[in-house]
């Protein structure tokens, strides 16, 4: 699902940000990406994301070699990605409903399918009694599970979460944890990216830790992989 393979980064200036990364997340794993600031967590997502390129060595995403991927092949491996990003990145002026139905309606599917398919995630989060509010009425757990939502509803193979729980309150950290462990449950490969190391801590998961932009550790605890879809 995602390969690394002898991966390096260097950002104009000199700055090596990642180097000698090797490492491989199957299909159904539930990973800790954990680092401390600066030891480049938010790299090592912008290589996969496609927001940078490695300097050397390879990337594969979703069998996308994302040295040599085309640039119409660049949304369709976007697709298989769903991310949850640290500040939620929702439309203040659009509805939960609106924010969710927005990524589906940019890649033209049709509102028949559209109005299927934003109640069941909503539900998936559980929020559908919340479809109707604006961000700014929603707590900040609210607004990321309807990030959450937005990022489930193309049924990607891949989620994403950067940070969850950087911007809610510690209780809701565990929720947000488990509601992304149930989604890991029914075959979707889940990656954290966190510098909470208490938090992965308490979550049987295999834990890549990063530091100084490399891997220093690899843990492979109670790693069991999910084979089905949603
Ligand atoms: P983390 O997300 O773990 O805090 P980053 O991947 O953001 O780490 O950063 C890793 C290293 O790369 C740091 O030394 C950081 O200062 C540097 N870095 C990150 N982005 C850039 C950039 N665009 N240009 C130059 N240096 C960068």
């Amino acid at each position: 699902m995602i390969k690394f393979k002898g991966v390096k980064k260097v950002y104009p200036g000199g700055i090596v940000a990642l180097h000698d990364v090797d490492l491989e997340i199957k299909k159904g794993e539930f990973v800790f990406v954990l680092g401390h600031s600066g030891a480049g967590k938010s790299t090592f997502l912008k290589l996969i994301l496609h927001e940078e390129t490695a300097t050397e060595g390879v990337v594969t995403v979703n069998g996308y070699n994302l040295s040599k991927i085309k640039q119409k092949d660049i949304p369709y491996m976007r697709r298989g990605l769903g991310v949850v990003f640290q500040d939620f990145r929702l439309i203040p002026t659009m509805t939960a409903y609106e924010n969710v139905a927005f990524a589906m309606r940019v890649t033209n599917i049709p509102e028949r399918e559209i109005k299927k398919r934003v109640p069941y995630v909503l539900n998936l989060v559980g929020l559908a009694h919340k479809a109707k509010s604006f961000p700014p009425e929603l707590s900040g757990g609210e607004q990321q599970r309807v990030a959450l939502a937005r990022a489930l509803v193309h049924s990607p193979p891949i989620i994403i979460a950067d940070e969850p729980t950087g911007n809610i309150d510690p209780e809701l950290s565990v929720e947000i944890m488990e509601l992304l462990k149930a989604i890991n449950s029914v075959g979707t490969t889940v990656v954290v990216v966190t510098h909470e190391h208490d938090l992965a801590q308490r979550f049987n998961k295999r834990m890549i830790n990063i530091e100084n932009g490399t891997v220093v550790a690899d843990s492979n605890a109670g790693a069991e992989v999910n084979g089905y879809d949603i």
